[in-house]
């Protein structure tokens, strides 16, 4: 398993990390398998959509963001259950299949980690399943 760090610098945030995730198909020399992207946190998520205009990324966010309002009278007391309702919603992981050597990904997806109460220090765990 690999571990990476991502650092958020705002709030809510969508942060590509395909190169981060090639990169370790690289080092690992996976031809053939599966690798899973997984984030450890309740306020933070991992999804693949398009990069390619970040529009999409920015109106994902807002769509979140009408969906799961910053106050709703929730009980939490921590003051952050929109970010851990967006993080059930999105979910946290995404597993992506590896074949000769490549990650198989559309032309327009990324692997996006999200952050939904930044900004923070996070990690997302890679692992290799050959
Ligand atoms: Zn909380």
């Amino acid at each position: 398993m690999k571990e990476i760090s991502v650092q958020s610098a705002s709030r809510f945030e969508m942060i590509d990390i395909t190169g981060t995730v090639r990169a370790s198909v690289r080092e690992e020399k996976i031809e053939s398998g599966i690798v899973l992207v997984y984030t450890p946190h309740t306020t933070a998520a991992v999804t693949i959509n398009e990069n390619a205009d970040p529009d999409v990324p920015r109106d994902l966010l807002a769509a979140l963001d009408r969906a799961v309002p910053l106050s709703a009278n929730y009980r939490h007391s921590e003051g952050n259950s929109a970010a851990h309702v967006k993080s059930s919603l999105v979910g946290a992981s995404e597993m992506v299949i590896v074949e000769n050597g490549r990650l198989v990904l559309g032309a327009w997806q990324s692997i996006f980690f999200c952050e939904f109460d930044g900004p923070r220090t996070r990690k997302v765990f890679i692992k290799f399943l050959k």
